[in-house]
């Protein structure tokens, strides 16, 4: 049934600037493509065992157990059925890109992309494609202000602004819940988000407190304050209720609110980590911590939701360097990394168990 091959041509795969040759061969007038290559530019290894038929793909934690003349394999022990069976030929294995490349997709993360004798092998870009980046405050409410008058909501919307536009240069979908100076109540925020289906809420800031000794960066997720000092973050940002003509929140509704963010407690919490890092990276600010509490901006948000308090306006050193382009790009593409980051681990997750 498998004797009818017949070797067709050499393709080309190309993997971040690395090309190989893949020998090309059709079975029973299926194109086949030889895996050895494809997989050691992919820097995972194959091995055999003469006597089942069996065939071992591996990078890192990725197991996938192939078998000669059938179109079932296993991936990290799980069984999954393909439409066309492997073909091991000596030493070669070949396999059919009806199985490749969901495979590479899948497993390694790659986008396949196959034209006439070229086999091109690009990183995925981001899937988790709607991103709410909102600048805090705005408008009649001016969030903390420097000793020299500097105002966090103009710094916010500086960062803001830089981290949309280089997140969709990575290909995502960004949404700003404001692009000028103006007031938009907390619910709202978190309303724009909902309503369109973002896949992660980034909420920008940056703190100041009565200690102009303090600076440094920490970035929140929603739960309960801990500690004085989260309660008194807690306080500052949720102090913009304020300025809104409404009345106080009920308390049947701030219960369910808080159930919406529960669900994503830990992925705040990991968003949250990312975030913190790669700032403390790019800009060299101090880490202060990843931390926990309660603002209204980030309740009612069906999706991981972070707040990131960027540095300490309060602190008159910090404050000069926020009026630099540079160091606000800093932190600006540190929430980019951050969140580049968190997609890849979250999608592998997601991928993969
Ligand atoms: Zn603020």
């Amino acid at each position: 049934m498998f004797k009818l091959f017949f070797f067709l041509c050499i393709y080309t795969a190309s993997y971040n600037g690395v090309e190989t040759d893949v020998p090309v061969k059709e079975f029973n007038g299926y194109r086949y493509l030889s895996l050895k290559p494809i997989s050691q530019l992919l820097d995972s290894k194959i091995n055999y065992l003469q006597k089942s038929g069996r065939i071992f793909w591996q990078k890192g934690n990725q197991n996938i157990v192939l078998t000669d003349k059938s179109p079932w394999i296993t991936i990290n022990g799980k069984p999954y059925n393909f439409p066309l069976p492997v073909i091991k030929q000596d030493d070669e294995v070949f396999i059919s890109p009806s199985m490749l490349i969901p495979l590479l997709k899948s497993r390694f993360n790659l986008l396949a992309d196959l034209r006439d004798d070229e086999i091109i092998l690009l990183d995925r870009k981001i899937k988790i494609e709607k991103i709410v980046i909102d600048a805090g405050h705005g408008g009649k409410d001016p969030g903390a202000i420097g000793l020299n008058k500097t105002k966090e909501k103009d710094v916010v919307l500086k960062i803001s602004l830089i981290v949309a536009d280089e997140l969709s240069k990575l290909g995502a979908n960004c949404i700003l819940t404001r692009d000028t100076d103006v007031f938009i109540p907390l619910q709202e925020r978190t309303d724009i988000a909902n309503k369109k289906g973002a896949d992660i809420f980034v909420s920008i800031h940056l703190n100041a407190c009565r200690n102009r000794n303090v600076r440094g960066c920490e970035v929140y997720f929603l739960s309960k304050a801990r500690t004085d000092w989260e309660r008194a973050v807690e306080a500052k940002e949720n102090s913009v209720i304020e300025f809104e003509d409404r009345e106080i929140t009920p308390d049947l509704e701030s219960i369910m609110w808080d159930l919406s963010q529960a669900e994503h407690l830990t992925e705040s919490k990991e968003l949250a980590a990312f975030i913190l890092e790669s700032i403390v990276k790019r800009a060299k600010v101090t880490s202060r911590g990843v931390k926990q509490a309660n603002f209204h901006v980030l309740r009612g948000a069906y999706m991981p939701a972070v707040l990131v308090e960027g540095e300490h306006l309060s602190y008159p050193e910090c404050e000069k360097k926020l009026k630099d382009s540079n160091f606000v790009r800093n932190i600006a593409l540190g929430i980019v990394d951050g969140v580049k980051e968190f997609i890849e681990v979250y999608e592998k997750q997601m991928n993969y168990d």
